[in-house]
């Protein structure tokens, strides 16, 4: 039954295939056209394809998972080539059977490279023995550019002030829940960072934490407000671009392992170039975008064809409007109705789906006025798939 089934899906999804391919795969005279913020049209064929990154593998209690394939690793268990102690000094804490932990007095520990807006995986187990109580429990701490700190504590029937649980922003915002588990086990946090963007002394994005611990969610795109800290309140306020990530000493014996990043893309405010863009930001990109659909019609130009060149042309008007390329649009087609209309009779009808894709291409271009309604090319298609009889029969 399978094959059958699958042959049947594979004629399916053709024929709702659209009718124009562009060379970079997909369909193009589709989905709305590109606006002021938007440089592609919907479903554009031109849009960078997503980078492709090889998942990595969850986490048990007994084995830490495999970081995805594009991570840059921190701690991998096995050493503290990465890390280094406040001033440069070597990281003193104790690595054994794949984890790190603190050991008590030697001071904090930061990551050699500075880094800033990341995705971060950090896995961290409070000592299994209960000592103490309140903040003097499994303490640490995941300080994000070596500014604000998402807790690290044993909250395990431990209760203590709210914005001092764990995987709270400390001193500014508790964790949405608390998730954690007994102490000895590894506990899992999962962050987003996007530190605050100033422009001009002005905030463009106040920046944002989100974590997830053990795959709840409890920072919910918390809005940053400065770096928060013990007693003080704090103050929000620019970041510089990058920072060390540093891990605190907090006298307790917290074990960490599986600790990666994965930077993120700029955002719009820093000139990002993906997702709804500023329009200025969008109009360079479109012009980009256009140049290029028009270097490649160059490739294709060929007399006796001139089709797919004339299609890429009216494909760069989706993004620009070039008024030389208008004019060559015009010339083309109507050189090629000329042309189609001297071939010998038996000879016309392989001009069908060719002329049916012109004819689609400009009644895109109109219908969105990126070419005007009364377009003389357009009548000029329109009128000889009428004459040849080539319209869709209606239904
Ligand atoms: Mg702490």
């Amino acid at each position: 039954m399978k094959p059958i089934f699958a042959l049947a899906t594979v004629s399916m999804a053709l024929a709702l295939a659209p009718a124009s391919w562009s060379a970079s795969f997909g369909p193009r005279f589709y989905g709305d056209p590109p606006d002021a913020n938007h440089p592609w049209a919907v479903h554009d064929g031109n849009r960078p394809q997503p980078r492709v990154v090889t998942p990595g593998t969850f986490s048990t209690q007994e084995q830490a998972g495999k970081p995805p394939a594009d991570a840059i690793i921190l701690f991998d268990g096995t050493d503290l080539s990465k890390w280094e102690g406040s001033k440069g000094a070597p990281a003193k804490w104790e690595v054994k059977d794949g984890y790190m932990q603190v050991v008590p007095g030697t001071g904090e520990i930061r990551s050699k490279e500075a880094f800033g807006d990341c995705q971060l995986h950090v896995e961290w187990a409070a000592p299994s023995v209960v000592k103490g109580d309140s903040q003097g429990r499994g303490n640490s701490g995941i300080f994000l550019m070596g500014m604000l700190e998402v807790q690290v504590l044993d909250c395990y029937n431990n209760p203590t002030y709210a914005d001092g649980t764990a995987g709270g922003y400390y001193g500014v915002n508790p964790p949405l829940v608390n998730a954690v588990r007994p102490p000895g086990q590894f506990q899992v946090y999962d962050i987003v960072f996007r530190r605050p963007i100033y422009k001009d002394g002005k905030v463009l994005d106040p920046g944002y934490v989100t974590v997830f611990v053990n795959g709840i969610l409890v920072q919910d795109h918390t809005p940053l407000e400065g770096s928060g800290g013990h007693m003080g309140r704090s103050k929000v306020g620019p970041f510089p671009e990058k920072g060390a990530m540093r891990l605190q000493d907090h006298n307790n014996t917290t074990r960490f392992r599986n600790i990666w990043y994965r930077p993120l893309p700029p955002r719009m405010s820093e000139g990002g170039t993906d997702g709804f863009l500023a329009p200025e930001v969008a109009q360079a990109k479109r012009k980009e975008i256009a140049a290029t659909v028009r270097a490649n019609a160059t490739k294709l130009a060929n007399p006796a064809n001139p089709v797919p060149q004339l299609l890429d042309l009216l494909e760069s008007l989706v993004y620009e409007a070039d008024a030389a390329t208008v004019q060559q649009v015009e010339k083309m087609t109507a050189d090629y109705l000329a042309a189609v209309r001297q071939l010998p009779a038996e000879k016309v009808a392989g001009k069908k789906n060719d002329t049916r894709e012109l004819a689609n291409a400009f009644k895109y271009l109109t219908r969105f006025k990126i070419l005007p309604a009364d377009c003389a090319a357009k009548a000029g298609v329109d009128k000889l798939i009428v004459e040849q009889g080539w319209a869709d029969k209606k239904k």
